[in-house]
């Protein structure tokens, strides 16, 4: 059985007494469920009092970028390394919408994601296909390279410690779900692509579905066999709603 996980990632969202606010709410609300982890991967400008919010409560703590290198003249960025400071547990790689507007091609997703293992964060690896790439039967392709690239860089060892998250970028803050069947294909063909090269490895793997997923769809989303969590965005930022597809996991 492959650990479950609901993950909430709450964009550039929520000002400093609203993350403390919400954060509180989830803590305070939760019931923990064996074997289904609960994350929240906030701005980084909320870690220092999230993080205290966080400890010994079982919620567990993400970042949604980080750059490669562990110091130097990167103006405005912040590093994988910083980010272990402050309790933080997953680091999201290769979001889509960093991707589409931050020049996050898949040689730095790829260094991004070997930057979060060398300092212990687990990496939640992004992929996903736009709407016209899969007009033109092209949407495994598009995620094959997405996952080679970190293949290359880290080897496939690179997923033995880590999550993966499919959001189809048109399903992305549009209200446009990926059907049940049309994610379970895509985490499936994920899965037995990976497992012709590791077949222990693509078997533990988690392969979260990410696209508005909500507290009405996430249920018949999270009973197919190969989806085993969600990365939620909009609905996170609900506590009812968040929680309510944390209790459907
Ligand atoms: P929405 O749930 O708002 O569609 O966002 C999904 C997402 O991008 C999570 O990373």
């Amino acid at each position: 059985t492959r650990k479950r996980i609901v993950a909430g990632n709450w964009k550039m969202n929520c000002s400093r007494t609203e993350a403390i606010r919400l954060a509180s709410a989830i803590v305070t609300m939760y019931d923990a469920i064996d074997n289904v982890e609960l994350l929240i991967c906030i701005p980084q400008i909320h870690l220092a009092d999230i993080s205290k919010l966080l400890i010994n409560t079982g919620v567990l703590l993400g970042a949604q970028d980080a750059h490669w290198e562990d110091k130097g003249a990167y103006t405005g960025e912040i590093s994988a390394s910083m980010l272990t400071d402050y309790l933080v547990s997953h680091l999201l790689v290769g979001h889509s919408e960093r991707r589409e507007m931050f020049a996050d091609d898949n040689q730095r997703v790829a260094k991004k994601f070997a930057a979060a293992l060398k300092n212990n964060l687990k990496p939640i690896l992004c992929v996903g296909e736009t709407l016209q790439q899969r007009e033109q039967g092209a949407t495994f392709e598009i995620i094959k390279s997405q996952c080679q690239a970190v293949i290359d860089e880290v080897g496939i060892g690179a997923f033995a410690n880590s999550y993966m998250a499919y959001e189809p970028v048109w399903a992305i803050g549009t209200g446009m779900t990926a059907t049940p069947q049309q994610a379970q294909e895509v985490h499936a063909e994920i899965r037995s692509w990976l497992a012709q090269q590791d077949e222990s490895i693509a078997a533990r793997l988690p392969i979260l579905y990410g696209g508005s997923m909500n507290a009405e769809n996430a249920e018949s989303l999270l009973v197919q066999p190969d989806i085993d969590g969600g990365l939620i965005g909009g609905a996170s930022l609900k506590v009812e709603d968040f929680l309510k597809i944390y209790s459907a996991a």
